[in-house]
């Protein structure tokens, strides 16, 4: 009997619209990735925010191309993505959907969760951040009031005009730690690190993607100045890109969608700790089943940015939970997630 992949395009409602720059979304399209075998069923998923360029066509263009039937052992999921990999260029989403789906039936298989086949702590799965977004004073303090004490770290969109008063406005309902995304946002270095500053005494823990994705030489000297860490997350795509960042960033933002998966995820995870440099793991409006995939590498992050599955109004999947903001893993086989709809 050989593996059956089938695939369901699905389209994420969003509970609140998702608002940057010129344009306004209520709804995420998905590929939901079944992988068949032994009376056994592994789901994955691939997210497709407009912006990244990947549709549900592509994706279903590119899972019509994907041939189990030359693997005799789909457990070798490292020789099962390198091929996966080798199908065309790019299409990292579609590749995901794969990786995710092939990782759950594995661990089905085995039956173990992945945390404890790589055997990490899931008691060290740490909190989520939960984002605010870029909005009026007014918004940003009722949604602040809203979830403070919920989370025990913020993320905060900055990168406009009004990025001290984001700061300031939620500092008057709360002092929880917060994670600044600039978006690629700043243009001017000087202003860039007087920012790292100003946010550093306000208690703000790092700055994501401060410049431009293209601009590495602003990256690199306000890395080498700023008293806070900088991510990469534009900027960073796939494994390849750990080692020429060294120095340019202090850090990188891991998401699945965009580096093929759970297997280059953990690849890149230890390839930045051997350059010590920091690793956060963030997702896309993703369903419960993709970002749980992401949270079992949670215990080894120093930042997670996983709080897909509380936006999103139709989610198919029941995965991870969160016990005051921290991720729980689920301790079933594979990924542990249930199909609820
Ligand atoms: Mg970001």
């Amino acid at each position: 009997m050989k593996p059956q992949l089938t695939w369901q395009p699905y389209n994420l409602q969003l509970k609140y619209p998702f608002t940057i720059f010129n344009y306004s979304r209520t709804t995420t399209p998905v590929v939901l990735t079944q992988l068949e075998y032994g009376g056994l069923t592994g789901y994955g998923e691939a997210s497709l925010p407009q912006y990244l360029g990947e549709t549900q066509e592509s994706v279903i263009r590119f899972l019509q191309k994907v041939d189990f039937n030359r693997f005799s052992d789909i457990t070798q999921i490292d020789d099962v993505m390198a091929y996966i990999d080798s199908l065309d260029a790019g299409n990292t989403a579609a590749k995901a959907s794969v990786d995710i789906a092939l990782h759950d039936l594995v661990g089905k298989l085995i039956g173990q969760p992945w945390y404890k086949i790589w055997g990490y702590n899931p008691a060290k799965a740490i909190s989520t951040t939960y984002t605010i977004g870029i909005d009026t004073a007014d918004v940003v303090r009722q949604k602040t009031q809203e979830v403070a004490g919920q989370f025990n770290i913020l993320k905060v969109k900055l990168g406009r005009d009004n990025d001290k008063e984001m700061i300031e406005t939620i500092r008057q309902v709360t002092n929880t730690p917060i994670l600044a995304d600039a978006n690629q946002g700043w243009k001017d270095k000087n202003h860039a690190l007087e920012m790292s500053y100003w946010l550093k005494e306000r208690g703000v823990v790092m700055i994501e993607q401060p410049f431009v994705k293209t601009d590495i030489e602003n990256s690199a000297w306000l890395t080498e100045r700023s008293p806070l860490p900088i991510y990469a997350d534009e900027a960073f795509q796939r494994l390849n890109d750990v080692p020429r960042f060294k120095g340019a960033f202090s850090g990188v933002n891991i998401k699945l969608q965009k580096c093929t998966g759970m297997r280059e995820a953990r690849k890149i995870l230890d390839t930045a700790r051997t350059l010590n440099m920091n690793v956060m793991i963030g997702c896309m409006v993703e369903s419960g089943c993709a970002v749980t995939a992401a949270a079992h590498l949670s215990p080894m992050m120093d930042f997670a940015d996983l709080d897909g599955p509380l936006l999103s109004a139709n989610d198919p999947f029941k995965g991870i939970t969160y016990e005051k903001g921290v991720i729980v893993l689920p301790d079933k086989p594979g990924l542990g997630v249930e199909k609820i709809k």
